[in-house]
């Protein structure tokens, strides 16, 4: 089963739902994977701790010109949506990091003038992160128990995370679980790592930008037509919009968590919060509860 823990905006607390709901579902037996796509800023890792597996570079392939072959045609860069190709008078130049790897310039060339070549975007690391899992209540076994993790890494300054976000999809590991923690916000690397989810987790924020991104993000999973559940963070009963103003939007919220000192401690120094702190432990298991069971009852 793999569910998608993503939100509308950054700064909700995403990751921290995302790895500790991973840290519940093994702690309950589950083969757990964790798979971090937010390549621009992957930061799971530092709280799960991973020992480190591989690590795979991930490129995309751009054209090179051959000049020698070149006759100046300009089709190349009449087909070129990305502007990755600029025709200047008797010269092609041809911009790689603008390059979205559509292949059409090759087809289009009427002499076979361009060239594969290839350009270094970023890499996916694996590794395997042990939780311990005694103690509690828990029908676990007593020990280590292990979440296998995936994450992309976007190389600095480049703007494409897709090559990289589907690469790490491709090394999903099976299980029986897998949280996949997505890019904030609701565009293209949202949409890329969300799609193939039995389920969405949108994590929001009780305060006007939370309410507005979360609308988007709401119709955008819609869309896709995936079931969505939402998990409302930092609930502050002194501050931040009152319940109701979260109108239909209400009825999908099966989990308040709120604000806390010690949970931003917690994280602040990359500790496990459900480790250390009993209450976010209870509430993650009861989330994950809720899921399975949405779940079976869709197999149903
Ligand atoms: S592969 Fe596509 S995006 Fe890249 S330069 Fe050629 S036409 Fe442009
Ligand atoms: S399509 Fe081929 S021949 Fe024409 S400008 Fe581009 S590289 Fe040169």
């Amino acid at each position: 089963m793999r569910i998608a823990v993503a939100s509308g905006k950054g700064g909700t607390g995403k990751t921290t739902v995302a790895v500790n709901l991973a840290v519940s579902a093994v702690r309950v037996g589950l083969r757990t994977a964790y798979v971090d796509c937010d390549v621009e800023e992957p930061n799971g890792h530092i709280y799960l701790k991973p020992e480190k597996g591989l690590s795979l570079p991930v490129a995309v392939e751009v054209p090179e010109i051959d000049e020698s072959l070149c006759t100046v045609c300009g089709e190349c860069g009449k087909i070129c949506e990305f502007k990755a190709i600029a025709v200047l008078g008797d010269r092609v130049m041809v911009f790689p990091e603008l390059c979205h790897g559509c292949g059409g310039c090759f087809l289009v060339c009427p002499v076979d003038a361009m060239k594969r070549s290839s350009r270094l975007v970023g890499r996916v690391e694996t590794g395997v992160s042990k939780i311990a899992t005694c103690g509690g209540d828990r029908a676990a076994p007593d020990g280590d128990g292990e979440i296998s993790v995936v994450q992309g890494i976007l190389r600095v300054k480049e703007a494409m995370p897709l090559p990289v976000i589907r690469e790490v999809k491709k090394h999903i590991p099976g299980g029986d679980i897998v949280i996949i923690d997505c890019p904030p916000g609701n565009s293209c690397p949202m949409v890329e790592s969300v799609r193939g989810a039995d389920r969405v987790i949108l994590v929001t924020e009780p305060t006007p930008f939370g309410l507005n991104d979360l609308e988007i993000a709401l119709e955008t999973v819609r869309e896709m037509g995936i079931p969505v559940d939402i998990i409302m963070n930092r609930c502050d009963p002194g501050a931040g919009l009152p319940e109701g103003a979260f109108g239909d939007v209400g009825s999908e919220v099966i989990a308040r968590i709120p604000e806390s000192r010690e949970i931003a401690e917690i994280n602040s120094r990359g500790g496990l919060a459900s480790l250390e702190f009993p209450e976010l432990a209870g509430t993650m298991d009861r989330i994950l509860e809720k899921i399975l069971r949405s779940a079976r009852e869709a197999r149903r």
